[in-house]
């Protein structure tokens, strides 16, 4: 029975990569094993995809879209780590990796006063907002600030925005206030391995600080885009494995609420909400601006990041370390494969996981092709494995595009190929590489179906 290449991916992660992984970080230490690994792992490659035996190994994983061994071993070794000291958080953990993991936590450093009461919503016509912006701001604001039972008129309200970093750069927050009519912009730069979640909630949890601090005898709303932050807040418990800054911004509320029935009368003093994004709203437009601007590292603050930010951003790190290793082979093998469009190297899925119904026999085909070290003579000849490139119609190269656009051996089958690939917008002797490229699944299994007919193993 054949094995399809659909299995291969979780049947190698889940019953031999398991194994080896098993007390990988003692292994790591010793650096000589993961050699063995390596070996392993690419023979499995080589079988499982059907390359031939001259495919180059970065050519291979970037296909398979696998993470290099190495860069596992590193990945296994570091999330071990990060589980060991966040989970436990003893002292001598936290002295021990200080520097490469965990960062000063900030913490609300005094009590909040007996009057502030804290409610978080997302309303409805926040949504009818988004959804036609048949509601305007002022309108908005007043059904916001009822809801929150905010009975002072004009009450302090703060916009926060968070922005996920693009490479090389900090997180930033904007935290723009708005006092009786006077605008305050406030931005604050975070670590880049903050997730956008997570930078969202400490921008509001930096901001209730601010109300608490600096508008003590004042009501406050704050207002947020971020409805996954505002949607977590507002559920009566954390969810199971909840991050820690929304856990601690829901705990807030408990703090401070100790005479809350006898305030209620008076009206709460401090709200949180949800408002549309990019829908004009002034303060949320500033906001925007201040967490997308790109040189504000003057202000940077140190804040706990979170223990699955730390995780996923290792894991980044190590797909990012395992594609620049095949890069870097890429430099004397598998060149033309890894600048061409179809090299795969930048996902963490095998290539042929978009084109579902292809039988295993042409995913190999199709490998082979996209890879470059196929079975027709001119690419058996590079590698000196036959001594002409000469197609037997006695043509000087056969090649993949010669053997599909020009071969007269193959013309029958040809009329029905051009035929077809012509109802898909594609002319004839288009290169097939470019045919690969863009992924097309029909047109994939048209060039599959071609070669079948042919009767030939390529
Ligand atoms: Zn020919």
């Amino acid at each position: 029975m054949q094995m399809s290449e659909f299995y291969f991916e979780p049947l190698y992660k889940n019953m031999i990569r398991s194994v080896l992984e098993y007390a990988i970080p003692i292994y790591h230490e010793e650096g000589s094993k993961t050699k063995d690994f390596d070996k392993i792992q690419n023979k499995g490659l080589r079988i499982a995809m059907g390359y031939r035996t001259t495919t180059p190994i970065n050519v291979m994983h970037a296909k398979a879209g696998l993470m290099r061994i190495q860069q596992r071993v590193e990945l296994l070794a570091e999330r071990y780590n990060i589980r060991q000291i966040a989970g436990k958080k003893s002292e001598e953990n936290i002295n021990l990796l200080e520097n490469r993991i965990f960062k000063r936590e900030e913490r609300f450093k005094e009590e909040w006063d007996d009057y502030t009461f804290t409610n978080a919503i997302l309303t409805e016509e926040g949504k009818i907002k988004q959804r036609n912006n048949s509601i305007n701001d002022h309108t908005l604001m007043n059904i916001i600030r009822e809801k929150l039972r905010i009975k002072e008129n004009k009450p302090t309200i703060i916009f926060i925005d968070g922005s996920k970093a693009e490479e090389g750069r900090a997180n930033e927050i904007g935290i723009i206030t708005k006092e009786n009519d006077c605008w305050k912009e406030e931005g604050i730069s975070i670590d880049n391995r903050m997730s956008i979640y997570t930078t969202e909630a400490i921008a509001l949890s930096k901001s209730m600080e601010k109300a608490k601090q600096e508008y003590p005898n004042k009501a406050v709303i704050i207002l947020s885009d971020s409805e996954s932050v505002i949607k977590a807040i507002t559920k009566g418990f954390p969810k199971k494995g909840e991050n820690s800054w929304i856990i601690k911004i829901m705990k807030q509320p408990k703090n401070c609420c100790k005479r809350r029935q006898n305030n209620r009368e008076g009206g709460h003093r401090l709200g949180i909400a949800w408002i549309p994004a990019h829908m004009g709203i002034e303060g949320n437009e500033r906001a925007d601006r201040i967490a997308k601007e790109k040189t504000r590292n003057d202000h940077y603050i140190e804040f706990k990041i979170p223990e699955e930010d730390l995780i996923r951003n290792a894991e980044e790190e190590a797909w990012k370390r395992s594609r620049n290793k095949n890069k870097e082979e890429g430099t004397h093998k598998g060149i033309k494969y890894l600048n061409s469009g179809v090299s795969n190297n930048n996902k963490k899925t095998p290539w042929f996981t978009t084109v579902s119904s292809l039988e295993r026999k042409s995913i190999v085909t199709l490998s082979r092709i996209r890879v470059n070290h196929y079975n027709l003579n001119e690419s058996l000849e590079r590698k000196n494995l036959v001594n002409s490139a000469e197609c037997e119609c006695g043509h000087g190269v056969q090649d993949i595009d010669h053997v599909i656009w020009q071969c007269p051996m193959n013309e029958e089958q040809r009329r029905i190929l051009e035929n077809q690939l012509e109802h898909r917008g594609i002319d004839r002797g288009v290169p097939v590489m470019d045919i690969l490229k863009a992924n097309q699944p029909a047109n994939l299994r048209l060039i599959a179906a071609f070669i079948n007919k042919l009767g030939r193993t390529i």
